[in-house]
């Protein structure tokens, strides 16, 4: 297992600095990944990453909401979701107080159900690692060169 940030980050990045064995990365370009990601291999399960995101979009892969069977995610209300196809835009503050602009965005409304099991996969995708039913990653995404940087 290891843990999933999902669809609900906005590049907050305390999750970064929390993490003890450094395998969270921001995506590059924002654009096509928008959100930090987690290196599958690499993450100890820790769970420290989990409560210092402000966004909650931070879960162990089989809590994801709507992941096999989980409940989808109902949305309180004003809290945005953050996906390539969506062209929203979002300004905020990271930890550090550095701006973030985000053009990937949609507000989402109370009650709202959302799934937000498609991170699970996509989270994989990144780092190029096989996801959790052994299939190939679909795209290739630039994890692990991140990582190393
Ligand atoms: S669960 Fe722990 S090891 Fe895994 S990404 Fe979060 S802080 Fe890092």
């Amino acid at each position: 297992m290891t843990y999933t940030i999902t669809s609900l980050c906005l590049r907050y990045k305390a999750c970064v600095d929390a993490c003890p064995v450094d395998v969270i990365v921001p995506g590059e370009p924002k654009e096509e990944w928008p959100w930090f990601y987690i290196d599958p291999i690499g993450c100890i399960d820790c769970g420290a990453c989990v409560p210092v995101c402000i966004y909650d979009a931070i879960f162990a892969e089989d809590e994801v909401p709507g992941y096999r069977g989980n409940p989808l995610y109902r949305a309180m209300g004003g809290e945005f979701i953050s996906l390539p196809e969506l062209d929203g835009h979002w300004e905020g503050e990271d930890v550090n107080g550095k701006l973030v602009v985000l053009d990937t965005t949609r507000q989402l409304e109370a009650g709202e159900e959302v799934d937000l099991a498609p991170a699970v996969n996509l989270n994989f995708d990144y780092f190029e690692a096989p996801r959790p039913d052994g299939t190939e990653p679909e795209k290739v995404g630039p994890g692990y060169e991140a990582v190393a940087m």
